[in-house]
């Protein structure tokens, strides 16, 4: 089994995660959170899309693979992921032996619906010849049918790196597919897929100078904190019609401290999915360290 820091070496940070700055004074509520998370010897990540509140608390602020590379790293027992329900599923699927639990076990992600396992499976029995690249916004089991994961960062590489002699099957955001068809000149199917939400991804992809910034407000949060002298606006655009992901919203404060003091919602897969499923993770990380 290959090991992440085998594949990405010390000092190269190719999934950057931060560390915020707490509060200099927090609430009763945050100082309970912090205690109980000493007490249980945890770690806390927050995605870049979580309220600020949150992402104040946490260790690492990130996105969902570094965040999950981070908490492979960790020697943290327990793993508080306040993000959606398929990114605490990653951070599992790489530390099988921890505890992970998320504060809203209903934090989905439309994407993720949009490609049930079961209708996969079939769809892949069609044709023997397909290479299954999945978007890492999928559920465990959809990982597991997988060849290869990929992020929004690196769908171009992975997909250069596909075998010439398959037949590519893009799932499940069918625009960042078609996106990377263009870019790569490298036909696939696309799985009919799309975020309710598009679009963080365009907006960060702009190579524009002189763009209002139109993203998710926890983004919003991480900039301004991160540049404190610039000014933000936040913004609709033509690619991002909502400003807000409902479900990465779903997590509060005090559904964080209910999840730390209850130890519960967790997440459980079979030992056969999580095996099954680090497979195409890792071969993305190889690829991504060539
Ligand atoms: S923004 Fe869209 S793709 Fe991202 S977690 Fe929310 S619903 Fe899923």
């Amino acid at each position: 089994m290959i090991e992440i820091a085998e594949v990405q070496p010390p000092g190269v940070d190719r999934f950057p995660v931060r560390t915020p700055t707490p509060p200099a004074q927090p609430d009763a509520l945050s100082r309970e959170i912090l205690a109980l998370k000493k007490e249980l010897n945890a770690v806390i990540l927050a995605h870049n899309y979580q309220v600020p509140e949150i992402q104040d608390l946490a260790d690492y602020v990130g996105d969902s693979l570094g965040l999950s590379q981070q908490a492979a790293k960790t020697n943290a027992e327990v793993i508080v992921f306040c993000g959606v329900h398929f990114m605490a599923e990653t951070a599992k699927i790489l530390n099988p032996n921890k505890i992970v639990v998320l504060p809203d076990k209903d934090a989905g992600c439309s994407l993720e619906e949009s490609c049930p396992a079961p209708k996969l499976e079939a769809f892949q029995a069609t044709n023997p010849h397909f290479y299954t690249i999945t978007y890492i916004n999928c559920s465990a089991e959809v990982k597991a049918l997988s060849d290869v994961i990929c992020t929004s960062g690196n769908a171009v590489k992975i997909v250069q790196a596909a075998p010439q002699d398959r037949d590519l099957l893009f799932v499940p955001d069918e625009n960042l597919g078609a996106w990377v068809m263009e870019q790569t000149g490298r036909p696939m199917t696309l799985w009919r897929g799309n975020c309710y939400e598009k679009m963080v991804h365009f907006c960060k992809r702009s190579p524009a100078r002189a763009i209002i910034i139109a993203t998710e407000a926890g983004m919003l949060h991480r900039l301004k904190k991160e540049c404190p002298d610039k000014t933000f606006i936040p913004a609709p655009t033509e690619n991002c019609r909502c400003n807000e992901c409902r479900f990465m919203k779903m997590n509060t404060l005090e559904k964080l401290y209910d999840c730390m003091a209850s130890l519960e919602p967790r997440i459980e897969l079979s030992t056969q999915v999580m095996r099954r499923a680090r497979l195409p993770i890792e071969r993305m990380l190889e690829i991504s360290a060539r």
